[in-house]
């Protein structure tokens, strides 16, 4: 069972413990991206048992008629096993999720993998109209070009500022320069998308902007943060705006709250506390 301490950023895990947790973001307007935790499997076994795993939530999400979708990493779906393998299972998945009308979300991961992930976007995006998205990253200097390529995808574009440390060769090391180059895209999509956009960001300034951008152009779009982090935040936000909450589970629940409680000196306090009883 998940220990007290990590069920501020994992709903659980078992998925009746995930249906219960977006059943009430639901119930406060908020809508859930649900993730099964696991990454980076060098044996087509844990890959294919998570692809399976994927499709009984799909028919968790659509029997209990849930406000929800999933969101899925290339690399749980076997890519570093190589891309056919990656594309047998998401492809299914994407055909289940389509039949069941449920969204599926791809995460994107280190700048090794963007082609494949992109490439088996607009391919799904445009086969399954309105039922795929995809992530893309601002820390990456490709990511323009990219987004120019993506505009008239039909299907939806999560933006984030990139969450793996690249070279510098290839990728905006300064923060400030990532949060210039957000911003340029954000702009960029609001003006020019015809699918929807997702600002994945707990970052005020980042969603500020994208109100204004909104406000400008009318073009719709959705607001992202994780399970935990700025949960009063998304519950204001979710009174005007939509907004969607990352909602992981899992039993491999160890490593992503390690990351998400050294990532920020509150979330070590919070943990420091949590062990003392506190
Ligand atoms: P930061 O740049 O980390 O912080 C900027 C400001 O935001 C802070 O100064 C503070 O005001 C506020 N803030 C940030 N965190 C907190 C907090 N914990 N508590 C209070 N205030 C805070 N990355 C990928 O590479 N691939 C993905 O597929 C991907 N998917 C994501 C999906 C979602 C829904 C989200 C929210 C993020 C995802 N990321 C992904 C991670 C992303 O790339 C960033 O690493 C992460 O979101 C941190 O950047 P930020 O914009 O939230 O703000």
């Amino acid at each position: 069972m998940l220990p007290p301490i990590a069920n501020r950023f994992v709903a659980g895990e078992t998925p009746a413990e995930t249906v219960e947790h977006v059943r009430r973001l639901n119930d406060r307007d908020v809508k859930a991206l649900v993730n099964l935790l696991g990454e980076h499997y060098d044996d087509r076994e844990p890959a294919a048992a998570d692809a399976a795993a994927y499709h009984t939530l799909i028919d968790d999400i659509a029997d209990a008629d849930l406000e929800a979708a999933v969101s899925v990493k290339p690399s749980q779906l076997g890519l570093d096993l190589g891309e056919t393998v990656f594309r047998e299972f998401l492809d299914e998945l994407v055909d289940h999720a389509a039949d069941r009308d449920v969204f599926v979300w791809i995460d994107m991961e280190d700048h090794t993998t963007t082609d494949v992930t992109l490439e088996a976007y607009e391919e799904l995006a445009r086969a399954h109209e309105g039922g795929v998205g995809v992530c893309v990253q601002a820390n990456l200097k490709r990511t323009r070009a990219d987004v120019e390529r993506l505009a008239d995808v039909p299907g939806k574009v999560r933006f984030v500022k990139g969450a793996y440390d690249e070279p510098a060769s290839i990728a905006y090391k300064d923060k400030a320069e990532v949060n210039r180059e957000y911003k340029d895209l954000l702009a960029y999509a609001f003006e020019h998308f015809e699918g929807g956009i997702a600002v994945g960001s707990h970052d005020p300034e980042m969603i500020d902007h994208a109100i204004a951008c909104h406000d400008e152009h009318g073009t719709p779009f959705e607001i992202q943060m994780l399970m935990g982090v700025r949960e009063d935040a998304q519950y204001d936000l979710a009174d005007e705006y939509e907004v969607w909450q990352y909602v992981p589970y899992g039993n491999r629940w160890k490593s992503y709250f390690y990351r998400r409680v050294m990532e920020r000196k509150e979330n070590l306090w919070f943990a420091v506390r949590a062990i003392l009883g506190r």
